[in-house]
């Protein structure tokens, strides 16, 4: 990264008054950062309150931090490291005047303007910092399998996103994991690439839907290997194959690929907001058509946290724009 992250701020002591801003952004990927270029840009002097490092799946900058090589983020013909677009990203916010701290927020009180947003103890009386607009930029994770090699390995052969990283597995035998229409879709198009694609599924029946399953069936570059678990994922500094097991009969194998696509589902960083801002049945916030409005007026949400269709650095940093335009606009219309 281009600019150090900086140390995480405490929560408020006794006593201590919030402070006061136009806008706060929480969270801190391509959505929040594009918001707060937008924003400070426009002379809002957002703050955005970035996130903390508290594991792998989990930190300021947000899924691209996992990532290696971007190839598809217009502007860099010869690509991209992950950790360098946020960072300069966030270098870019911070140019214009955006303040960016490392710390979460652990509680916002919408009910009433100014908002309210706190930093550390969320039992403390006072917030830290009130806000007559918010933008809610806080992302999604995928699902992991929760082993200790895919801390190791992610963006080293194991990734959770074919879109991104399938052209990195041209003429190699790669594995999915997942049987949902998330695991069919990826393994359709990385046949695109791969020489042949062994789809890892826990059961004998698929989660997806019929025609997804259908395609995958056809399609001569999937294999199924069904009623499988992976136990490990093998290899030190890339991947080398899986370690498998059958969930029927316990017996042990290795697959041997070069790649491993997990699937297995993903879940939007929404916790914060139960109870406060709309959500679909997936916990995904819910914006307007074509907005990045929610149902509270004057906080915005754009994002992973609000998609879960396209799910890109690009279109997050394209809502980003959006959600600090939205923002803008509503500061200049409101009335009290
Ligand atoms: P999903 O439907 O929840 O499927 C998750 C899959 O992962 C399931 O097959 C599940 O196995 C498996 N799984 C979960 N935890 C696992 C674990 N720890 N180890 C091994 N396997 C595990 O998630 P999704 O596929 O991401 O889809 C999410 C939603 O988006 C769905 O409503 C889906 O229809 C929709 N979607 C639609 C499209 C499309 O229409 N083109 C594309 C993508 C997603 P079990 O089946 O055994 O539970």
């Amino acid at each position: 990264m281009s600019e150090p992250v900086s140390e995480p701020v405490s929560g408020p002591v006794s006593g201590q008054v919030a402070s006061h801003r136009e806008i706060v952004i929480i969270g801190s990927g391509p959505a929040g950062l594009t918001a707060a270029i937008y924003a400070a840009r426009a002379n809002l002097a957002p703050l955005v309150i970035e996130g903390e490092p508290s594991s792998n799946s989990d930190q300021p900058g947000g899924q691209l931090m996992l990532t290696t090589e971007v190839e598809n983020f217009p502007g860099f013909p010869e690509g991209v490291m992950g950790p360098q677009l946020m960072g300069d990203m966030r270098a870019q916010a911070a140019r214009f005047g955006a303040e960016i701290v490392t710390a979460k927020v652990s509680r916002v009180d919408f009910a009433e303007r100014p908002f309210r947003v706190w930093i550390g103890d969320p039992d403390a009386a006072e917030p830290t910092h009130t806000a007559d607009a918010v933008i809610v930029s806080t992302g999604a994770r995928s699902v992991m399998l929760g082993l200790e090699a895919e801390q190791r390995l992610i963006g080293h052969g194991l990734s959770t996103c074919a879109t991104c990283d399938g052209f990195f597995f041209r003429d190699q035998e790669i594995a999915v994991v997942g049987g949902g229409d998330s695991a069919l879709e990826e393994a359709g198009f990385l046949t695109k690439f791969a020489s042949k694609v062994t789809l890892i599924h826990r059961r004998d029946e698929l989660r997806a839907s019929k025609i997804m399953q259908q395609r995958a069936i056809d399609n001569p570059r999937i294999e199924f290997a069904w009623n499988s678990t992976v136990d490990d994922v093998l290899g030190e500094s890339k991947v080398e194959g899986l370690a498998l097991r059958d969930t029927v009969t316990d017996e042990k194998r290795v697959l041997p690929v070069t790649g491993v696509f997990i699937a297995i589902g993903h879940r939007p960083n929404t916790d914060l907001f139960s109870g406060i801002l709309d959500m679909d049945e997936a916990g995904y916030l819910v914006t307007g058509a074509d907005r990045s409005t929610t149902n509270v007026d004057g906080v915005f949400a754009c994002g992973d946290v609000q998609d879960h269709t396209y799910r890109q650095a690009i279109t997050a940093a394209a809502s980003g724009c959006m959600a600090a335009i939205d923002a803008e606009r509503w500061l200049e219309s409101r009335t009290d």
